[in-house]
């Protein structure tokens, strides 16, 4: 394992990886740091393009050293295809879209919980504990299931129904909350104080992550190991979005790609956007949202831990923010359908909506590169489609 220890992006502390870990003294989130040099004589892109169509393809640059602790269920690997007929509508001619919904448990979160519980496993952890807006919950029910730990999970009322069935399914204990994730995450709080429980909520342990920092790798790896102009990424609490960036920036290092960075997009819903709000001021932190509500559930997320680092990949970048409205997210769901034919999550037809506005205003070329994130099956939102009539 390649994994040498963990560093606080704001103060800089570093932390000893072969113990369990959460947040740094100064309430930071803790990133995993990798030798990448020897990393990078250990495996070559060549050596990886003949391996398992599923993300532990990139095991050298993942936090997990024995084998025997990899809990899979074949996350990874999603198809990226390109969208012609949609593109053409909204005015782009290389729109693609990375399609997170054929992933188990149906969302990328898959991704997040197959090294996060891997990595827990293997440091001893038994039961995990965590706040969820509904698809983090199911899977990391799921993959604790898998690996044999406990899981408690807890949740808003309002969350999509299907992850409370597939909690319940995998036997973790399920608390359902009158209120947002943030509510969730008191009720989990009060919980943990009892001891000999492991705190997996949103980046306050360092691997769920690098799990979804995954979609990073796989995106340069499908395009022949370069990068697209621009990467739209439906943000909640941002985990896909910083680990995307820190997957382009281990990459570079290693080699494996140029200097080119892609622009990062993050798009919220207008019922919710503490991190649209904070970047058009400028801000390098992110106050709440009051009355968070929108279709997109997912991001639903009214104060997320990794706003520094998720308006720092914005700006460093050269990336933008952009608040999309409910109407707007399920008519372009409704209208990719029309044009491409698939159902999309509404968190990935938010990603539709902002390519559309930022191509109307210009921001976006013709020509540009496009991925956006499908962050989710379709048909895990009956309701949504519904409403479509
Ligand atoms: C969790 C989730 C998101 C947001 O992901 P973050 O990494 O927390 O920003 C987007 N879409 C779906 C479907 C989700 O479940
Ligand atoms: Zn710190």
């Amino acid at each position: 394992m390649y994994l040498s220890h963990l560093d606080c992006p704001r103060c800089r502390k570093t932390y000893d990886a072969t113990v369990l870990q959460n947040l740094c003294e100064c309430g930071s989130p803790l990133l995993a740091r990798y030798d990448l040099v020897a990393a990078g004589k250990a495996v070559t892109p060549q050596d990886i393009a003949g391996r398992s169509a599923d993300l532990w393809r990139y095991r050298e640059l993942l936090p997990v050293s024995d084998g025997e602790f990899v809990t899979t269920l074949g996350e990874g690997w999603t198809p990226m295809w390109p969208a012609e007929r949609f593109g053409v509508h909204i005015g782009l001619d290389n729109l693609l879209v990375k399609d997170e919904g054929l992933t188990p448990t149906g969302s990328f979160k898959a991704r997040g919980a197959a090294v996060g519980v891997s990595r827990a496993k293997e440091l001893g952890v038994q039961h995990i504990a965590m706040p969820t807006n509904g698809n983090a919950g199911a899977a990391w029910a799921t993959y604790a299931a898998r690996a044999g730990l406990k899981a408690t999970i807890a949740m808003p009322l309002a969350a999509p129904e299907i992850s409370r069935l597939e909690i319940r399914a995998a036997k973790a204990e399920l608390h359902l909350v009158d209120g947002l994730i943030n509510d969730a995450g008191k009720l989990i709080a009060g919980i943990l104080k009892g001891g000999g429980i492991f705190d997996a909520s949103t980046l306050k342990e360092p691997y769920r992550l690098e799990g979804k920092k995954t979609m990073g790798y796989e995106i340069a790896e499908q395009l022949g190991w370069r990068v697209p102009d621009v990467i739209i990424y439906p943000t909640g609490g941002g985990v896909g979005l910083i680990g995307i960036r820190k997957a382009f920036e281990e990459m570079r290092a290693l080699g494996w790609i140029g200097d080119k960075m892609p622009r990062l997009v993050a798009v919220q819903s207008s019922g919710c956007a503490p991190i649209v709000r904070a970047f058009s001021h400028g801000e390098h932190r992110a106050e709440p949202w009051e009355n968070a509500k929108t279709v997109a559930f997912g991001i639903t997320v009214p104060a997320p831990l990794g706003d520094e680092l998720i308006l720092d990949s914005l700006s460093k970048s050269g990336g933008t923010a952009l608040a999309v409205d409910d109407a707007e997210i399920l008519s372009d769901l409704a209208d990719f359908a029309a044009h491409e034919g698939l159902l999309l999550c509404p968190e990935g037809a938010a990603c539709l909506t902002a390519a559309r506005k930022l191509r109307a205003s210009g921001w976006l070329g013709r020509q540009d590169e496009v991925v956006v994130l499908n962050t989710g099956v379709g048909l895990k939102y009956p309701d949504s489609i519904s409403a479509l009539g």
